[in-house]
């Protein structure tokens, strides 16, 4: 491994050997007794994965009603009767599970007649939707009491193969739910595959479970482990990942792919996973310096924001993605004679590519004069402005920063904050919530204004005087000019503490 990459790995994981990273996973004893749970869910696979049986034990005496993420889920579930399991359950109309008495429940959920993707020539595994699998109590309606009923709520997982979930594992196979009101189903793969978990050095709670579900060789899989890491320690480096337990489940890109990572996904709703299809050949290197894992993992310091408002959330991910890439090792990888960039270089290099994301994003708006980013972002299916929705959120979220430090604070350290106090107030949220939530952290509220203003503009915003604010010119060549790199290097420092 080159040794730059390999500092960057010790800086960052918990294992300095690539070797040991692979087979990290601790676990806390296991103490409590299932009975000692409000309510216990045990889900046990048939060896071919066509069914599974889902017992649930419950110790509340009053009638517990349950919903899932997935609105056909009861069509799937057939009560089985035994003598433990008196007939006082049933699944009523509208596909809610009610359980009237205290006691312990079982079902049979036929897997094979919902539509999921089987084992095929190069794959040994499933991909079960979540939905048919897990079952929430609907008599929880605030935060507070989904955040006190969680820990008293435990999933169980019984099958001899390799499994992952995007929940956080107290112990060898149990779980807990999410922390926050679960909304929409993913995909849990099981069967045959190669899973590598991951832990990290300054972070106990942040957890990565890395799942192999095309036949990747093991020198493919290490290059990969190295970048995810790297990714996610760049990202947490920026502010703190909240998530306890982020699935990434990766599949091979065509050996034709020009791109390194031709698709990449963020799905949250039930649990938080990253599917991205990589190009198996390339090189760490090659990895590294592709933008696209450090967006996906930055979209994760938010919480997940409604469609409509894509460039909200995508703003944010593309303003924050080159921040997170660790410029200062890459360079010292291609002139491996000179001395590694310092870090105010590295920091121009970074903005750089910013400047270029933002002139993608002017040309892409070209092609859509008159409609406003609202408009855009609501039809991007349809437009495929993507470009335009992505950077000009991102120009956003640079004003809102600058203006930050105006207040002494910035974006980092004021998602830090909202991290702590409010994420988990909801599950979903508008662009207008989230400013709203935003702005009750600061001294003087001005986020909702700002976004009110500039989403609903039909003219890319002009952003010279932002760039002054930080020392820099545009010298109209797609590279910026330092003009007080005093200022620049203020600004840059909260993305580079420990450059
Ligand atoms: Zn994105």
């Amino acid at each position: 491994m080159a040794k730059n990459v390999e500092k960057l790995l010790k800086k960052y994981l918990l294992n300095t050997s690539l070797l040991s990273i692979l087979a990290v996973w601790t676990t806390s004893g296991f103490s409590r007794p299932l009975h000692n749970y409000e309510i216990a869910q045990t889900i046990s696979f048939a060896p071919n994965f066509s069914t599974a049986t889902l017992n649930i034990c419950n110790q509340r005496k009053t009638p517990v009603e349950y919903y899932s993420t997935l609105d056909s889920a009861a069509r799937y579930l057939k009560p089985i009767y035994t003598s433990n399991s008196k007939a006082s359950h049933f699944i009523n109309s509208a596909g809610k599970l009610v359980i009237r008495q205290k006691g312990c429940f079982e079902f049979l959920v036929n897997l094979s007649k919902y539509r999921q993707s089987a084992p095929s020539s190069n794959r040994q595994h499933h991909l079960l939707t979540s939905g048919l699998l897990f079952w929430y109590p609907n008599y929880i309606d605030t935060t507070a009491e989904w955040m006190a009923f969680r820990k008293h709520h435990l999933v169980q997982i019984k099958t001899n193969s390799t499994y992952s979930l995007p929940f956080t594992e107290i112990s060898e196979h149990h779980f807990l739910y999410p922390p926050y009101l679960p909304f929409m189903s993913q995909s849990i793969p099981i069967g045959e595959f190669e899973q590598v978990n991951l832990e990290f050095n300054h972070s106990e709670k942040l957890k990565a479970r890395l799942n192999f579900l095309d036949p990747f060789t093991k020198d493919e899989q290490s290059a990969i482990t190295s970048w995810i890491s790297i990714a996610i320690s760049g990202v947490n480096q920026i502010a703190d990942l909240p998530s306890d337990t982020i699935q990434v489940n990766l599949f091979k890109a065509s050996h034709y792919s020009r791109e390194v990572t031709p698709f990449a996904l963020v799905e949250r709703g039930e649990g938080t996973t990253i599917s991205m299809k990589v190009r198996a050949s390339a090189t760490l290197e090659q990895l590294i310096s592709d933008w696209t894992a450090f967006h996906e993992f930055s979209h994760l310091l938010l919480p997940f924001i409604r469609r409509q408002d894509a460039w909200m959330s995508e703003g944010f991910a593309s303003y924050l993605q080159y921040f997170a890439m660790p410029y200062s090792e890459l360079s010292a990888q291609h002139n491996s004679d000179s001395q590694s960039k310092d870090k105010s270089e590295s920091a121009v290099d970074a903005f750089n590519d910013f400047m270029g994301g933002i002139d993608r994003g002017i040309r892409n708006h070209n092609r859509h004069p008159n409609k406003s980013l609202q408009t855009l972002s609501e039809q991007l299916r349809s437009t495929r402005a993507y470009r335009a929705v992505y950077w000009w959120g991102a120009l956003i979220w640079f004003e809102i920063d600058l203006s930050l430090r105006e207040q002494s604070t910035s974006l980092p350290e004021l998602i830090d904050q909202f991290n702590r106090c409010c994420r988990f107030h909801r599950a979903m949220w508008t662009a207008t919530e989230l400013a709203k939530s935003l702005d009750k952290l600061i001294e003087k509220p001005f986020i909702l204004q700002l976004i009110q203003e500039r989403r609903h503009q039909s003219d890319y915003p002009k952003y010279s005087l932002l760039l002054n604010k930080i020392g820099v010119q545009d010298d109209g060549n797609r590279n910026i000019k330092l003009v007080d790199s005093d200022a620049f290097n203020r600004f840059f420092r909260i993305y580079r503490p420990s450059d």
